[in-house]
C-alpha cells in the first residue's frame, strides 16, 4: 500500500468537554475509504512524529476526531484553526471486523469512545456502553443515542450515570449480545476481556505509543498469542484491533 501524505482542510475545531477537543476535517478523496476501528496519523507543526487519533466517524468527504490533550502534541493540535491545512496519513491500521447478523456490543473507556460511534453505524440494534472518570469528562452521548436505544453511562465517582465501571453493565448484559468491541485503557480492555472469556467473542483496540504509524519504525512493537505460540506484532499495521484471546494484557 502506498502512503502518502494528503491535506485535509480543518472545518470544525470545538473543545466538547474538559480539553477534548472535536475535529471535522475534509479530504474528497480518502475519507470515503475509512472503515470502523481505523485510525489516521496527525502531523502536528514543528514536531516530527505523527500523533496518531482514532476515526470517530466518516462520511463521503469528511473524517470526525476527537481527541484528548495529553502532551505537546495534542496541546498544538488543539490550538490549530478552522481553514488551515492539516497533513493527515489516513485510514491506517485494521479496524474492527463486523459480522452481518449479529448483535454487537460497544464498550469504550474515556479517551477510548470516540472509534467506537462509527463502528456502532456499521451495525444493527448496537448496544453502547460507555464509562468516564467523572461527569466533566464525558462525551459522544447524543451521538450514541442517535444511533442506538441501549446506551449505558458509568462514571467512577457516580456524577453521571451509574456509578461504577464499564464491567458491571456489561455482565448483566452479557447474555443480550453476540459480540463485544472494546477500546480504552488497557486494564478496562483486560477487564472486559475477562467478562467475555468462555461466553462471547471480543475484539479490542489497542491504543499504545507509536511512532510512525504505518510499520516502518516498531515503537508500537507487542507480543501476541497464536496457535504456534508467540508472535510480535505491530499495532500500527497488524491492529490496532486484536482477537482479546491474542493479547498479553499484562506484558
Ligand atoms: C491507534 C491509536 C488511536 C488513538 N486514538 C486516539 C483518539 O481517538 N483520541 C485521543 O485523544 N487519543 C488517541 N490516541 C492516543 C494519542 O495518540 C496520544 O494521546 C497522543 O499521541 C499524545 O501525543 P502528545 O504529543 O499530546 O503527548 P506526548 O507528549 O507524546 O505524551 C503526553 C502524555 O500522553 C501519554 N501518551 C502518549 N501516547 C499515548 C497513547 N498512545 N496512549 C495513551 N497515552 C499516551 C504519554 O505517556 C504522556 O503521559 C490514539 C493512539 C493510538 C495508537
Amino acid at each position: 500500500m502506498k502512503y502518502d501524505t494528503q491535506n485535509f482542510k480543518l472545518l470544525k475545531n470545538e473543545e466538547i468537554a474538559d480539553g477534548i477537543f472535536d475535529w471535522e476535517v475534509e479530504n474528497n478523496e480518502l475519507c470515503a475509504l475509512s472503515k470502523c476501528g481505523q485510525f489516521v496519523s496527525v502531523k502536528v507543526p514543528s514536531r516530527t512524529l505523527r500523533r496518531p487519533i482514532s476515526i470517530c466517524d466518516a462520511d463521503k468527504n469528511t473524517l470526525r476526531l476527537v481527541f484528548q490533550v495529553k502532551g505537546e502534541g495534542t496541546k498544538l493540535m488543539s490550538e490549530m484553526k478552522v481553514g488551515d491545512n492539516v497533513e493527515i496519513l489516513a485510514p491506517l491500521g485494521n479496524g474492527f471486523s463486523i459480522e452481518k447478523g449479529k448483535r454487537y456490543c460497544f464498550v469504550g473507556g474515556g479517551i477510548g469512545v470516540p472509534p467506537l460511534l462509527f463502528s456502532a453505524k456499521q451495525t444493527d440494534n448496537p448496544m453502547i456502553i460507555t464509562g468516564f472518570r467523572n461527569k466533566d469528562l464525558v462525551i459522544l452521548q447524543d451521538d450514541f443515542k442517535a444511533v442506538s436505544d441501549d446506551v449505558y453511562l458509568a462514571t467512577d465517582d457516580g456524577s453521571a450515570g451509574e456509578k461504577g465501571f464499564v464491567t458491571d453493565i456489561l455482565k448483566e448484559h452479557l447474555d443480550e449480545i453476540d459480540e463485544v468491541c472494546a477500546c480504552g485503557p488497557i486494564p478496562m480492555l483486560k477487564a472486559v476481556a475477562d467478562v467475555c472469556k468462555g461466553k462471547v467473542k471480543c475484539q479490542v483496540s489497542l491504543e499504545e505509543r507509536m511512532g510512525c504509524s504505518v510499520g516502518a519504525c516498531l515503537v508500537c512493537a507487542c507480543k501476541t498469542k497464536t496457535k504456534d505460540g508467540i508472535k510480535m506484532t505491530q499495532v500500527c499495521k497488524n491492529g490496532p484491533v486484536y482477537d482479546a484471546e491474542e493479547v498479553f494484557f499484562d506484558a
